[in-house]
Order: structure tokens, then C-alpha cells, then sequence
């Protein structure tokens, strides 16, 4: 399956076991890391930007 980068808008392929929510994951493009919100019964994902403290 696959996630879509809310801030790049490239795709990044998941592992099913991987689509939980809760789980973080980093963009292989842009780097930044977001976050699985909702997993949907059609298998996509709602995500959100995981703002980091710096
Ligand atoms: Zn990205």
C-alpha cells in the first residue's frame, strides 16, 4: 500500500503491517516525518506533519 507525503506529495510504499495508526514515519524525499491518524476500511491512510521541537 502506499501513503502520500503531505508535504512533498510523493508517494512512500508501506508495509501492510506497518499501516497502524500511531505509527510515525519519515518522507524519503523532504525528510520530514508525519504521523498514521486513521487507517480506512479502502486501505488509505489519514496522516498528519509531526511538528518537530527544535
Ligand atoms: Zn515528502
Amino acid at each position: 500500500m502506499r501513503i502520500q507525503c503531505p508535504e512533498c506529495k510523493n508517494d512512500k510504499k508501506l508495509e501492510q503491517k506497518d499501516a497502524q495508526v500511531g505509527k510515525w514515519f519519515e518522507c524519503d524525499y523532504c525528510g520530514v516525518s508525519f504521523e498514521i491518524t486513521k487507517v480506512n476500511p479502502d486501505g488509505t491512510c489519514e496522516i498528519k506533519i509531526i511538528e518537530e521541537e527544535k
